[in-house]
């Protein structure tokens, strides 16, 4: 899909377009059905509280929760937020809060876990990864074993794709009646994920990465209860998060999430075929490239290649104007040090510099691939030449 500017989208880990369904919703939501889900007194309140309701139904399904395991937040951030800094001690309890958690988290993990521990309210583990980015389970089984209260290791990772085995760790997890945290805001809508909750993790989700409205996004959970409110007001959401809901935001949520569990399988399948196109074509004509990332086990979408020694700034620069691809996660841009990910799974350091990340979704084209392809190709030959 190209824009009216003829520029091409492939940063689809970062974002992602609104369907065109969802816009015309939340539209509706916004201009005709705007009451306020709290406004127990007329019709409009009505309205917008079942268009909450429906959304939470939708929004459990895609991860095996029930409608009232849903509470909506703020985004994926917030979400996290809430688990890792709402738990409830038990009572009588001395020893600090402990979190183990993989290296290759978004910031919204790893940077609430360093701030919980410099404000000395958890103690934090980190686990292994190897270089695919997958944790060792008989680590977990481990950390676990040794009185962890919650382990974090995400569904699918927002830099090389790589997804994790959720349900053999939210097994192990729940046999030692330890939280499990599982950040799901790549793999919601992109992989089945239908008994996750059912299994006692506690899911994030968020709208913007399966094509709905950015600042939405959702904690689905059995063990809500467990958990300390961070907002404090009303009583919106049964006292777990005050404020007036974002009902638009939410009701295209609610959509977002049933189009996904009814398109994803096809979807998926066809943006993995452009994808494995793409790859095909940098193995053949980059030498020494290297994909990121497990090649078994990775979303469809992503493809992470690196360059050795061709500084992935200098190839940035030369494709921007035409082509929307990342050096890293969106939160990360800007900073000039080499991704935590990479590092973690122990990328060697001529790599280390030259990672791009394409991310390919539901209105990706062949059009697109081959557009990318030759840019990219031309950028990486013309920064070879420049270096030489
Ligand atoms: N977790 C992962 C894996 C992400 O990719 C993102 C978004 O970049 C987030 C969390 C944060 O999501 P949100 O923008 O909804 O706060």
């Amino acid at each position: 899909m190209r824009d009216d500017r003829g520029r091409v989208y492939l940063d689809y880990h970062a974002t992602t377009p609104v369907d065109p369904r969802v816009a015309e919703l939340v539209l509706h939501h916004m201009v005709s059905a705007f009451g306020n889900a709290g406004s127990a007194d007329h019709a409009f309140g009505d309205e917008a509280a079942a268009a909450i309701d429906s959304a939470a139904l939708d929004v459990a399904a895609l991860v095996g929760g029930r409608a009232e395991d849903v509470l909506f937040t703020s985004g994926a951030t917030e979400a996290i937020n809430m688990v890792l800094k709402g738990h409830r001690p038990e009572p009588g309890r001395r020893r600090r809060f402990r979190i183990a958690v993989s290296p290759t988290e978004h910031s919204a993990v790893l940077q609430t876990c360093a701030a919980m521990a410099r404000g000395g309210a958890a103690e934090i583990t980190v686990l292994r990864v190897d270089g695919r980015g997958h944790v060792d389970l008989n680590e977990v089984a481990a950390v676990c074993a040794d009185g962890c209260d919650l382990v974090c290791v995400m569904a699918a990772n927002n830099e090389i794709g790589t997804i994790a085995s959720v349900d053999a760790i939210a097994t192990l997890t729940h046999q030692f009646g330890v939280g499990y945290l599982c950040d799901a805001s790549q793999a919601g809508g992109r992989i089945p994920l239908r008994t996750l909750v059912e299994q006692d993790a506690l899911v994030v989700l968020s709208a913007h990465k399966m094509y709905g409205p950015q600042g939405v996004g959702a904690l689905v959970s059995a063990r809500m209860k467990s958990l300390r409110p961070l907002i404090h007001g009303g009583e919106q959401q049964h006292g777990r998060r005050a404020g007036t809901l974002n009902v638009p935001g939410v009701a295209g949520f609610g959509l977002a999430a049933r189009l996904r569990d009814a398109e994803m399988d096809a979807d998926e399948g066809r943006i993995a075929r452009l994808r494995d196109a793409l790859q095909a074509r940098f193995l053949a004509e980059i030498p020494d490239l290297k994909v990121n990332g497990d090649p078994n086990a990775r979303l469809a979408g992503n493809l992470n290649i690196a360059f050795p020694g061709i500084p992935n700034g200098a190839v940035i620069a030369r494709v921007r104007v035409r082509l929307a691809i990342a050096t890293g996660a969106a939160c990360a841009s800007g900073i000039e040090a080499p991704s935590h990910v990479l590092r973690a799974i122990g990328l060697a350091d001529p790599y280390l510099d030259g990672a791009l990340r394409i991310g390919l979704g539901k209105w990706s084209t062949a059009e697109d691939i081959e557009l990318a392809g030759d840019l990219l190709i031309d950028a990486a030959r013309s920064v070879t030449a420049m270096l030489r």
